[in-house]
Order: C-alpha cells, then sequence, then structure tokens
C-alpha cells in the first residue's frame, strides 16, 4: 500500500485500505508529509476531485489529540451544503473506529439537530460560512480551541460572496491554529488571507 512511508497510525491505514485506496493521489503525496510532519501552515492549489478532502482530513485525524475534552478542535469551512456532506462522510470513513465527534453545520438543515450537536460537544465540525457564522453570532459555536482550520475551496468561497464571512470566523479562531487552505485558483484576495492570517506556510501545487 503506497500509503505506508507516511507513518500512519493502523487505525488510519486500515481505514484507508478499507475505502479501497492504494495509492496517494499527487495531492495526497504533497500535503501529506508537510502536514504529518511539520507544524507549518499550508496553501495547496488543488481541483476538485483531485482527493484534496483526504490530504487534510488525514493529518487531521493523526494530529489532533481527540481525547482532551469536548471542545471543537478543528473547523472545515467550504462553500455549499454538497461539499460539507461529502466531506463529513470522508471523515467519517477515514477515523475508522475512533471515538470522534463530526458534525455539518449548513444553512438548510434543521438548526434544531445543529444545536443539539454542538451543545453535546464535537470534535470536527464542517461547515458552510453563513451557517458558521450564525452560531458565532448566537453563541452556540465556540471556536476558543481550534487547532486546526481548513478553508476549503477558497476561491469559490470568495465567488460566492462569502469573503467577509469567512474572514470574521478566522477571526473567532485562535491565533495559536494551523492553517490549511486549499483553491483551486490564487486570486490576489486568497493571497492576502494568506499574508494577513496565516503562519510560515508551505505553498503546494500540483
Ligand atoms: P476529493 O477531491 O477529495 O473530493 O476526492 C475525489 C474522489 O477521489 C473521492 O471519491 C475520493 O473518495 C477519491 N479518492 C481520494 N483519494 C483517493 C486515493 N488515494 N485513491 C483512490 N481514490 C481516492
Amino acid at each position: 500500500n503506497g500509503f505506508k512511508g507516511f507513518g500512519l497510525s493502523e487505525e488510519t491505514l486500515g481505514a484507508i485500505e478499507k475505502k479501497g485506496y492504494t495509492q496517494p493521489t499527487e495531492i495526497q503525496r504533497l500535503v501529506l508529509p508537510v502536514a504529518l510532519k511539520t507544524d507549518k501552515d499550508i496553501i495547496a492549489q488543488a481541483q476538485t476531485g483531485t482527493g484534496k478532502t483526504a490530504a487534510f482530513a488525514i493529518p487531521l485525524l493523526e494530529r489532533i489529540d481527540f481525547r482532551a475534552d469536548k471542545s471543537v478542535k478543528a473547523l472545515i469551512v467550504t462553500p455549499t451544503r454538497e461539499l460539507a456532506l461529502q466531506i463529513y462522510e470522508e471523515i467519517k470513513s477515514l477515523k475508522g473506529n475512533r471515538r470522534i465527534k463530526v458534525a455539518t453545520v449548513y444553512g438548510g438543515q434543521s438548526m434544531e439537530r445543529q444545536l443539539k450537536d454542538l451543545e453535546r460537544g464535537v470534535d470536527i465540525v464542517v461547515g458552510t460560512p453563513g451557517r458558521l457564522l450564525d452560531h458565532i453570532n448566537r453563541k452556540t459555536l465556540d471556536l476558543s480551541n481550534v487547532k486546526y482550520l481548513v478553508l476549503d475551496e477558497a476561491d469559490r468561497m470568495l465567488d460566492m460572496g462569502f469573503l467577509d464571512d469567512v474572514l470574521e470566523i478566522i477571526k473567532q479562531t485562535p491565533a495559536s491554529k494551523r492553517t490549511f487552505l486549499f483553491s483551486a485558483t490564487m486570486p490576489k484576495e486568497i493571497v492576502n488571507i494568506a499574508k494577513k492570517f496565516m503562519r510560515e506556510y508551505e505553498h503546494i501545487s500540483t
């Protein structure tokens, strides 16, 4: 199995095998070593369908201490409900039997359901900008213990008019977090986010 060289846990390797992934995709081959073995932020230029979800999901599962408490430890911000659900499913399958709670938070989904999940405590939240900000403003989503922030399809969020919402969400996370930004293109607004809000980063493109 081509994933063996990354030093992954047995749990993750088993889950990868179960999904039928035998070789890492190009973006995974480039992102995984930096994400797993360094503490650098990452800007990755990658199109949809390239396996970018696993490229950020595997490092989250490997690097975060999920036993610590009930706080939100990773936040993934993505432009659409469809993407949020896909990311949720990918994380669920890659986590294997580990006790890690994942929840989606997007517009159009029952607020009650989301409130229930958030109240019980979730480790990883996958959401769309508007609804995430809604929860932040209602104080039903606390991001003060976030260790990892993933901005997925950043250029699409920009095109959809979510820039201000995304900036507001970033501001609600601790400065000490690690950020992974994925974008198919790198318009100047995206590069500016990186310059302003990210620490020393590695730029990866496929
Ligand atoms: P993504 O770009 O993350 O949306 O992934 C696109 C598709 O590729 C999804 O259906 C994944 O399940 C699949 N995929 C991701 N990584 C691999 C891999 N290493 N080998 C085979 N399929 C993969």
